[in-house]
Order: C-alpha cells, then sequence, then structure tokens
C-alpha cells in the first residue's frame, strides 16, 4: 500500500496492467506519490472545483489530485491500455473519477465539468504546448478554467514566464502574460519520472486574470506574434511585411520603431499593433 491512498504502488500497477512506457505517446511517468501529491497542492485547494486532467498514464498525479480532495476528476487518456488502471482509481474514490479514452487535441471536455474548473496535466511538450495555446486563445475570457498547473520541459516553462529582451521570449511569453499570470512553481530532475526524459522539467502554474491586461483580438494578436518571433533576428517591418502590406504605418501607430526586432517589444505594444491591424 502506497504513502496517500489504500491503492497499490505504482511500479505494482505499471507491472500488473503491463504499462512499458511508449516514447510515442511521451510517456514518462511520475511513481513518487509524495511528489504527485505535492505538484497537486500547486494547484491550491482543490475541494471546491473540479478538475480537467490531461494525460492521466497510470494515475500517479490523478491520485495525488484526489487524495488532495479534488471534488471531482475528468481525466483524459490516449493510451487504451491505462485504462484499466484508472479504472481501480475510480473504485477507491466512488463518484469522483471520470474518465475518458481518446486524444485530448480532439475530445471537448466541457460538457462533462462543472464550474469553477482547474486543470492539471503532465502531458508531453508538444500536446501541452498546443493546448496551451488553445486554452490561453479562446475569444471571450475569462476562460472556463481559473487556473492550469502544467508540467514542461524546463525550457519551455521558461519560454512562458520569459521577458523581453531574453531569448526566451516569444509567442508563448505573450500570450500567457496577456490574459493570465503565469509563475514557474516547482523544477524537477529527470530521475522524477520513468523512464527519465533527456531534459529538466518544470511545473508552471497560470491562473486567469479576470480580463486581459490590454485589449486586442485573440487571433489577431496570436497572428501577428507567430509572425513577429517567426523570424526574429529580423527588424519588424519585414518580419510582419506578409501580414499586412502597411505595416510599417501600424508600427508607428502602435508607437513601435519599424527597425525594431521582435524580442525588444513589449505585451503593451504587441497589443496596440494587434487593434491597428484589427
Ligand atoms: N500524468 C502521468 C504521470 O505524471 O505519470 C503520465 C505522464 S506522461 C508524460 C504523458 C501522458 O499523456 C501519457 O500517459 C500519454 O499516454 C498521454 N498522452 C499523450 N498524448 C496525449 C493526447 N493527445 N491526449 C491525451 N493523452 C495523451
Amino acid at each position: 500500500m502506497s504513502g496517500i491512498d489504500n491503492l497499490p504502488p505504482l511500479r505494482e500497477v505499471i507491472a500488473k496492467h503491463d504499462l512499458a512506457a511508449k516514447k510515442s505517446l511521451g510517456q514518462n511517468f511520475l511513481l513518487d506519490l509524495n511528489l504527485t501529491a505535492k505538484i497537486a497542492r500547486l494547484g491550491g485547494d482543490l475541494t471546491q472545483a473540479d478538475i480537467l486532467e490531461i494525460g492521466p498514464g497510470p494515475g500517479g498525479l490523478t491520485r495525488g489530485l484526489l487524495a488532495e480532495g479534488a471534488r471531482r476528476v475528468l481525466a483524459i487518456e490516449k493510451d487504451p491500455r491505462c485504462m484499466a488502471a484508472l479504472a481501480e482509481i475510480g473504485a477507491a474514490y466512488p463518484g469522483r473519477l471520470q474518465t475518458i479514452n481518446g486524444d485530448a487535441l480532439e475530445v471537448n471536455p466541457l460538457d462533462h465539468l462543472r464550474h469553477p474548473i482547474k486543470v492539471a496535466a503532465n502531458l508531453p511538450y508538444n500536446v501541452g504546448t498546443e493546448l496551451l495555446v488553445r486554452w490561453l486563445t479562446p475569444r471571450e475570457w475569462p476562460p472556463f478554467w481559473e487556473s492550469l498547473t502544467l508540467m514542461f520541459q524546463r525550457e519551455v516553462a521558461q519560454r512562458i514566464v520569459a521577458t523581453p529582451g531574453s531569448k526566451a521570449y516569444g509567442r508563448l511569453a505573450l500570450l500567457a502574460q496577456w490574459r493570465s499570470d503565469p509563475r514557474i512553481v516547482m523544477e524537477l530532475p529527470p530521475e522524477a519520472f520513468s523512464p527519465p526524459p533527456k531534459v529538466n522539467s518544470a511545473v508552471v502554474h497560470l491562473t486567469a486574470l479576470p480580463a486581459p491586461r490590454f485589449p486586442a483580438d485573440p487571433g489577431v494578436l496570436n497572428k501577428v506574434v507567430a509572425a513577429a518571433f517567426n523570424q526574429r533576428r529580423k527588424m519588424l517591418r519585414s518580419a510582419l511585411k506578409s501580414v499586412n502590406p502597411e505595416i510599417e504605418d501600424h508600427l508607428i501607430a502602435a508607437g513601435i520603431k519599424p527597425t525594431e526586432r521582435a524580442e525588444q517589444v513589449g505585451l503593451e505594444a504587441f497589443c496596440a499593433l494587434a487593434r491597428s491591424l484589427a
């Protein structure tokens, strides 16, 4: 029996259900339940919230979330092999765990969740960044979620919290800091996972702001910052030419020198540029 619940240790669960990690699904599992409970606590008080968990795998973080008192957890997992292990967790926490076997990029979880909703995930990084961008760019704000507690490669985490002028500054920083307050709240070495990945990891906690810091259309802002940082070494007047043929006028209207490079421009100016272009 393990520390935080009466279920078997995760190594036994993995052996029993034959859950050898698959590289193709980015499977690096957390096996230390004290650690997963600690990550769950980084999401704040869970007792009044439904938690959307993406990629539960054998259920280490799921068990952390439930042991820390989550009102309900909806867990979406692509790998069908994990479903039996997750069902055992559901049986230990009656009525509090719902699982969906599917691709988180395809499934709409909102039919199954009651507000307030928090998100927790330890995902392969490409799926994680794709979902993060989606969660940050809906048309309406505030979004369906109150907070996101997400594990990333440390390098991606640093890109989310980066400030202008740094190498890590780019689209992720701008989209995240426009509508939320992102912080790195934990760093983990490769040995925390089984099998260990090649890189360090970090947990980022993002709290949704009640309103964006500056007005802008999410689609236009996303397009502008993507184009600006796609050619980050170029001056903005050439990097953004494909976005609008009169880009110089728009840059000047937004108070940005057309000869500046994307990494020198802050959030407020990018939002002004998006408004001018809209
Ligand atoms: N949360 C578990 C943990 O911390 O031990 C597993 C983490 S592992 C890094 C990522 C998990 O996401 C795997 O279980 C994998 O099968 C799942 N996954 C990968 N792509 C997915 C997708 N598109 N939708 C849902 N789950 C996915």
